[in-house]
C-alpha cells in the first residue's frame, strides 16, 4: 500500500516547492471530515481555506456538477449558457446590486482582482490605495496590492502607483484618496493578516472618500463572501454598496471560479467588448457548482446557521488563549505564549485541521454546514491541544 510518507517523497521529486512540504496527503472527505491516505480522520476546520462552503461531497454540489458534466463542461465565451446567466443573476440579487450591474466570471481570486485592477484603470487614473496587511492574490497585478514584502519583493518591479495605509485609520485613508486615485481596495475582514476586521464606520468612510473623489471602492470578498460571516457578504451590515466586489473561494464550493461584480450601469460600462477576457471563466460546470452553493445556502438557511454556530467562537476563555477575532465562521484564535505552528501540529495529531495564519494565531474557517456538536468537539479538545503544544517546547514567537 502507498503510504503518506511514500507520496510525500514523490511530491518532493515532482512538484515546484512553492508550498513547502505539505502536512498530509488527503484521500477523501465527507461532510466536515477528511481522511488521509493512511486512514486517519480529521475534522476539517479550514475547509480548503474557506472554499468548501458545503463541506466535502455535499449531494447538492455533487449532483449539480455530475449533471452539468453530462451536458456541457466548457463552451468558450463565443457562446453562453443558462448556468452562467442564472449564476450572475443570483449573485447580483444577493449583492443588492442595482439594475445595470454586471458580473465577469474568472477562475480564481487573483484573476478577479486582475479584472478589478483593469476596471480601475478605466477611470483614466492609475493610483491605487490598499491596506497594510492586505492580501489580494499572487499574480503580478494583484501582488502589487498585496502588502506582505516577502510575497512582493522577489518579483519587483510590479505595477507602480500603489500606496498602503494602515487599516481602520480613517484619517490616513482620507489623506491618501484624491483626484488621482483610481480605486481603493479593501477586504472587509483581512483573512490572511489574521482575520482582522474593518470597522463598519471605516467602510462607510471609505465609501464617502471614494465617492467624493470619483475613485472606485473595490471590496475583496474573496474569502469573506458567500455566507462565510453569516451575511452573504461581510460588508453588508455596514449598509454601503461598493463600486465593485471580487469573489472566489466559497463561490464554487471547491470548483474553481472567481467573479468581479460591478455595481450600477456606469461602472459596469467601463469594461467594453474586447477589453478583458478569459478562456475558462464562466464555464457552465463552474457556474452550475456556484448555483448549487447559493441554492443550498438559501434553502438550508445557512446564513442563520453560520451566525448561530459561529457564536460558539465569540468567547473562548482558556489558558493559552488571549482572545478571538472575526465573525460567523471566519475566526482567529489569538494565542498567549504558544506558537501557532505548535498548536496546528498538536491539533492535527488530535485529529483537527486548523491553520497557523500568523505566528501567534490560528484561523478557523470550517464548512458553513458544520454542526454545533462538531464544533464543540473541537472546543472540548482545545485545552488538551494547547497543553500538548506548550509541552512540545517550541519557543513562542
Ligand atoms: C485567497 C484570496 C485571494 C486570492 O485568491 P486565489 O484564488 O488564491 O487566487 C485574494 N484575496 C483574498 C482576500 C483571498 O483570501
Amino acid at each position: 500500500m502507498t503510504t503518506g510518507s511514500d507520496l510525500l517523497g514523490r511530491y518532493a521529486g515532482a512538484m515546484v516547492q512553492v508550498f513547502g512540504a505539505p502536512q498530509l496527503v488527503l484521500a477523501e472527505g465527507h461532510g466536515c471530515w477528511v481522511t488521509d491516505v493512511d486512514g486517519k480522520r480529521y475534522l476539517d476546520l479550514l475547509s480548503g481555506i474557506a472554499v468548501n462552503a458545503l463541506g466535502h461531497g455535499h449531494p447538492a454540489l455533487v449532483q449539480a456538477v455530475a449533471k452539468q458534466a453530462e451536458s456541457a463542461i466548457h463552451i468558450s465565451n463565443f457562446f453562453t449558457s443558462e448556468p452562467a446567466i442564472a449564476l450572475a443573476e443570483r449573485i447580483l440579487s444577493v449583492s443588492g446590486a442595482p439594475t445595470g450591474s454586471g458580473v465577469f466570471f474568472a477562475n480564481s481570486g487573483t484573476e478577479a482582482t486582475e479584472a478589478a485592477i483593469k476596471l480601475s484603470r478605466r477611470t483614466g487614473r492609475s493610483r491605487i490605495v490598499a491596506l497594510e496587511g492586505s492580501f489580494h492574490g499572487r499574480s503580478t497585478g494583484a501582488l502589487a496590492l498585496t502588502h506582505k514584502a516577502a510575497y512582493r519583493e522577489p518579483f519587483e518591479p510590479l505595477i507602480p502607483g500603489v500606496v498602503f495605509v494602515p487599516p481602520n485609520d480613517v484619517e490616513a485613508l482620507t489623506a491618501a484618496v484624491d483626484e488621482s486615485t483610481a480605486a481603493v481596495f479593501l477586504e472587509p475582514i483581512q483573512g490572511e493578516a489574521g482575520v482582522r476586521e474593518l470597522a463598519a464606520d471605516y467602510l462607510r468612510a471609505a465609501r464617502e472618500a471614494t465617492s467624493r473623489h470619483g475613485a472606485l471602492l473595490v471590496l475583496d470578498e474573496i474569502q469573506t463572501g458567500i455566507g462565510r460571516t453569516g451575511d452573504w457578504f461581510a460588508h453588508q451590515p455596514s449598509g454601503i454598496l461598493p463600486d465593485a466586489m471580487t469573489l472566489a473561494k466559497g463561490l464554487g464550493g471547491g470548483i474553481p471560479i472567481g467573479a468581479l461584480v460591478t455595481f450600477g450601469p456606469q461602472v459596469t460600462g467601463m469594461l467594453a467588448a474586447g477589453q478583458h477576457g478569459t478562456t475558462f471563466g464562466g464555464n457552465p460546470l463552474a457556474c452550475a457548482a456556484g448555483l448549487a452553493v447559493l441554492d443550498t445556502i438559501e434553502r438550508d438557511g445557512l446564513l442563520e446557521h453560520v451566525r448561530d454556530v459561529g457564536a460558539l467562537l465569540d468567547d473562548v476563555r482558556l489558558e493559552g488563549v488571549a482572545g478571538t477575532r472575526g465573525r460567523g465562521l471566519l475566526r482567529a484564535v489569538e494565542l498567549d505564549g504558544i506558537p501557532s505552528s505548535a498548536v496546528m501540529a498538536a491539533a492535527r495529531e488530535a485529529g483537527f485541521i486548523v491553520n497557523a495564519v500568523t505566528p501567534t494565531a490560528i484561523r478557523l474557517a470550517p464548512p458553513l454546514v458544520i454542526s454545533e456538536s462538531e464544533l464543540r468537539c473541537f472546543l472540548d479538545a482545545l485545552p488538551a491541544i494547547l497543553a500538548a503544544a506548550r509541552a512540545s517546547g517550541e519557543a513562542a514567537p
